[in-house]
């Protein structure tokens, strides 16, 4: 009900309007007085874990997120109790509870989690009242799509062949069932003639018997398959910050976390260590975050000096732990039967972080936050204070004011 009565708000109000100026690639010629709306970009990354990314770091194979380091305040985000991708998803963009919210993880009472679901109201849609134009693309549990002031695209948990529950699947945009894809829908037409049939979420893991005797060619076909997705997402994102700029640009990765699950390196005698698999592509996790850094090089091409550049994870991953030796479901991806090496969804949240670097104007330089006093509730009224947006009461995070300079201060003491 509550979704209805904010989308019709949207809908009758911007709609139009919105979609015509994100059409304009031209800032408009608009009255003297009109001041331009802060650009912001946030670049959301499933599963992003902090112990693989240093060592790149420091090898200098993530140029341009160490780039975003120096330039800005980076830091770990305390993440929800158990947490998946929808589950912290939803939180990140309502700042409020799982449980409150409405998608509790996957799955909710046996359906796969979706925006009708949604009882809070998420930032896209707040900003959009404040008259922001909002463009969003594969950001997990966003299907259907919601009118929005520009454009949405869905991401992770969207349904279509060969994918018929939606989780951990990847429908090809023209393949998508049970729902709009993309708004408004006149830009499927559009999308298909000039980005191609993209694939909408990262490739769901093989299965235990496709894999038996067969590894290492099954992990090579699964991880060339993962580098298609990547590169058409690459060139979608392109297209969109190219074509469709926006005031607020929602953008996310998911094929991180999904190579992490099962080809996380590791040493043998962990928990659930399988040699045919976990020795076989040790290199493959950590080249997906090389290859993610590639796609924040195009889109760092889109940002200026004085756009604000957000990169949020919603949790880390971490290899299993020796109390779930006996623990069969500890050792399955998502209800699937993949063996996992690495996971999650350990009841305490703060085993598994996920992490926020953000830079553009008034943000600290090579700032570093320490400790977990960051959280994925504190990411969406961070967004609404750039925009001079007031917090609602049902947020529960507050604006990361730590990660800006005190201006203030500065000029009183003259320094
Ligand atoms: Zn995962």
């Amino acid at each position: 009900m509550l979704r209805r009565i904010f989308s019709s708000v949207i809908l009758s109000v911007f709609l139009l309007p919105g979609l015509a100026a994100a059409q304009d690639a031209k800032p408009a010629k608009a009255e003297p007085s009109a001041k331009p709306k802060p650009k912001v970009i946030v670049v959301g990354v499933n599963g992003m874990e902090l112990d693989i990314i240093r060592p790149l770091l420091l090898k200098g194979q993530m140029p341009n997120l160490a780039s975003v380091v120096n330039r800005g305040a980076y830091g770990k985000l305390r993440t929800v109790s158990s947490p998946n991708c929808p589950r912290v998803y939803s939180t990140l963009f309502t700042s409020t509870q799982p449980e409150e919210n409405g998608v509790t993880g996957f799955l909710v009472g046996g359906i796969t989690a979706n925006t009708n679901m949604l009882k809070q109201e998420p930032i896209w849609s707040l900003l959009s009242s404040s008259k922001v134009t909002v463009g969003m693309a594969n950001v997990p549990a966003t299907f259907p799509v919601m009118p929005v002031n520009g454009y949405m695209i869905s991401g992770m948990l969207t349904r279509g062949k060969n994918c018929d529950d939606g989780v951990l699947c990847a429908p090809k945009l023209s393949e998508v069932t049970g729902g709009d894809a993309v708004y408004p829908k006149t830009m499927q037409a559009e999308l298909l003639k000039n980005v191609g049939d993209f694939f909408i979420d990262c490739e769901r893991m093989p299965s235990a018997a496709d894999l038996k005797g067969h590894e290492l060619p099954v992990i090579d076909q699964w991880l060339s398959k993962v580098q298609t997705i990547r590169e058409q997402q690459n060139k979608l994102f392109d297209y969109l910050l190219s074509k469709h700029p926006t005031d607020f640009t929602f953008m996310v990765q998911s094929c991180e976390d999904r190579v992490g699950h099962w080809l996380y390196p590791i040493s043998p005698f962990n928990v659930g260590y399988n040699a045919s698999v976990n020795s076989a592509r040790p290199e493959a996790f950590p080249n997906q975050y090389i290859a993610f850094d590639k796609v924040l090089g195009t889109i760092l091409k889109h940002v200026d000096d004085e756009t604000y550049l957000f990169i949020v994870s919603d949790h880390g991953i971490k290899p299993l732990r020796e109390f779930e030796q006996k623990d069969p479901h500890a050792h399955m991806d998502h209800e699937k039967d993949t063996p996992v090496i690495a996971k999650h969804d350990f009841a305490d949240g703060d085993d598994v972080p996920g992490s926020f670097f953000v830079m553009g104007p008034g943000i600290k330089r090579d700032f570093r936050v320490m400790g977990l006093t960051a959280s994925v509730y504190d990411i969406a009224p961070t967004i609404l204070h750039l925009y001079g947006i007031e917090q609602p009461k049902q947020m529960h995070g507050h604006a990361l004011s730590e990660i800006f300079e005190k201006r203030e201060t500065a000029a009183a003491t003259g320094n």
